[in-house]
């Protein structure tokens, strides 16, 4: 088959690579109808990215349809059309049973990396380096879809493709950025990033009931979006004195919740041996973010690129009794309500995939979403 793979010289190209195969009982094989590109993908595109070896496929915001299935599989059969969570995760550990998926202890099979890094193992991802399990990603004509009973999840039929796409990765980790911000009915909710990510928890941030929902970013073509598809307001950080203008939003006393969707490095400047060597500086968006909270309120951390950080405002936090937690996607345990809101027409999101690609030219979709964030805020690739 087809598929987006990593190299050592250019960082991206089309390539054909070995089917996949069922190895396991528990595990789909799903024939790829979208699969959309993440700013978590990004620094892949240089050609050095520890974890990855020439001929590794990449992508993990997909859906498609099941073509094979293992003999373990209770909930799926041949032709079911299934959005499958980014993420990894074994469904029956204790962090599983918990509501934690994306903290399973058995979804990488290469948990000697987070283990070292973390303290302790974390959920695989497709599409991503060794640390991450080392899952086939969905830049492919297919995928292989392991713990396929609890990661992959029936679209009902109302539900486009485009908007059941941002249920496996977008619209979960939007979720979440609400959920552990505990957002509340009369809260005001400031979220940093216009990306699909963030729009999406300013959304979430609506339906747990938000008085108000402000979004930050630079990018004017993303606010407007955040406006017009979100109802969000926003703020211009180029020109804006941020946490000045949150507090007047917010009775002069600054946002209750504050969320950190930034991702990707088109957000900040890090590079990418910042990214993989743990020498990140700190985000300004979580500076700003710890900064501009209200004292008691809480700050939820979305960007999985910030690893070891200095300079971190400790103080700040112990002074304005700040809550701060982090947080990956828990999308094994959200998706069926997502879908379920999308089939409600609470929840669209079709909009964020703003450029379609076929899968062969998909490197050249990755240039458009790195170069021109203003136009592209999700290019999505149709193999078939
Ligand atoms: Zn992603
Ligand atoms: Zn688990």
């Amino acid at each position: 088959m087809r598929a987006l793979c990593w190299t050592t010289d250019s960082g991206l190209a089309v390539r054909q690579v070995p089917d996949p195969e069922l190895r396991n009982d528990h595990d789909v094989i799903v024939r790829v109808r979208r699969s959309a590109t993440c700013g978590a993908d990004l620094p892949l595109l240089t050609g050095q990215a520890p974890g990855l070896a020439a001929g590794d496929v990449l992508g993990h915001e997909f859906l498609g349809d099941v073509v094979e299935v293992g003999a373990a599989v209770r909930r799926h059969r041949i032709g079911d059309r299934v959005v499958v969570c980014a993420s990894v995760a074994c469904g029956a550990c204790w962090y599983c049973r918990q509501g934690l998926p994306s903290c399973c202890d058995n979804g990488s099979t290469d948990p000697s990396t987070s283990e070292a890094e973390w303290g302790h193992p974390v959920a695989g991802c497709f599409g991503q380096p060794r640390a991450a399990g080392g899952f086939a990603g969905s830049h492919a004509e297919y995928v292989r879809v392991p713990y396929a009973d609890v990661g992959a999840f029936p679209v009902p039929e109302s539900v486009g493709d485009d908007r059941a796409l941002f249920a496996s990765d977008s619209a979960p980790a939007g979720w979440l950025g609400a959920e552990a911000g505990e957002v509340r009915p009369g809260d005001v909710v400031a979220v940093w990033g216009a990306g699909a990510v963030g729009q999406l928890a300013a959304r979430a941030a609506w339906l747990l009931g938000a008085e108000r929902v402000v979004v930050v970013d630079r990018h004017p073509a993303r606010l407007l979006m955040a406006r017009q598809h979100v109802d969000a307001e926003t703020i211009d950080r180029r020109n804006a004195d941020v946490t000045a203008q949150l507090r007047e939003l917010s009775g002069g006393r600054g946002p209750d919740v504050c969320v950190e969707a930034v991702g990707g490095p088109a957000g900040e400047h890090r590079s990418l041996a910042d990214r993989f060597t743990g020498r990140a500086r700190l985000p300004e968006a979580v500076r700003e973010a710890v900064h501009a909270c209200r004292k008691g309120g809480r700050v939820v951390v979305l960007n999985g690129g910030v690893r070891h950080v200095d300079a971190f405002p400790a103080g700040t936090v112990v002074r304005k009794a700040l809550a701060v937690r982090g947080g990956r996607q828990h999308g094994q345990r959200h998706i069926p309500m997502l879908l379920d809101r999308m089939a409600r027409d609470e929840l669209r999101t079709e909009y964020l995939a703003t450029h379609h690609f076929p899968l062969d030219r998909a490197a050249e979709g990755y240039a458009l979403f790195r170069d021109r964030p203003q136009e592209c805020v999700r290019a999505v690739f149709t193999p078939h």
